[in-house]
């Protein structure tokens, strides 16, 4: 399955992805790892109305860890 194309660039998967909550909620499955999925992400839909990426601790649901 196709993942989401920001990945190498997405300092929430960077830098959060080994995180206890990020784990127990399944959002890098969920969101990241899902290309369809992840077109619902908020962290993606911030990036393009605003032209630049959200904090790293903005969660795919748009929550703040
Ligand atoms: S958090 Fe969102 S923008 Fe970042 S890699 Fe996951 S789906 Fe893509």
């Amino acid at each position: 399955m196709a993942k989401c194309e920001l990945l190498d660039t997405c300092g929430f998967f960077k830098n959060f992805k080994g995180n206890t909550e990020v784990i127990k909620q399944g959002w890098i499955k969920m969101y990241c790892e899902d290309k369809a999925k992840s077109e619902k992400c908020a962290r993606k839909q911030y990036r393009k109305k605003h032209g630049q990426p959200p904090p790293d601790n903005m969660t795919p649901t748009g929550k703040m860890l």
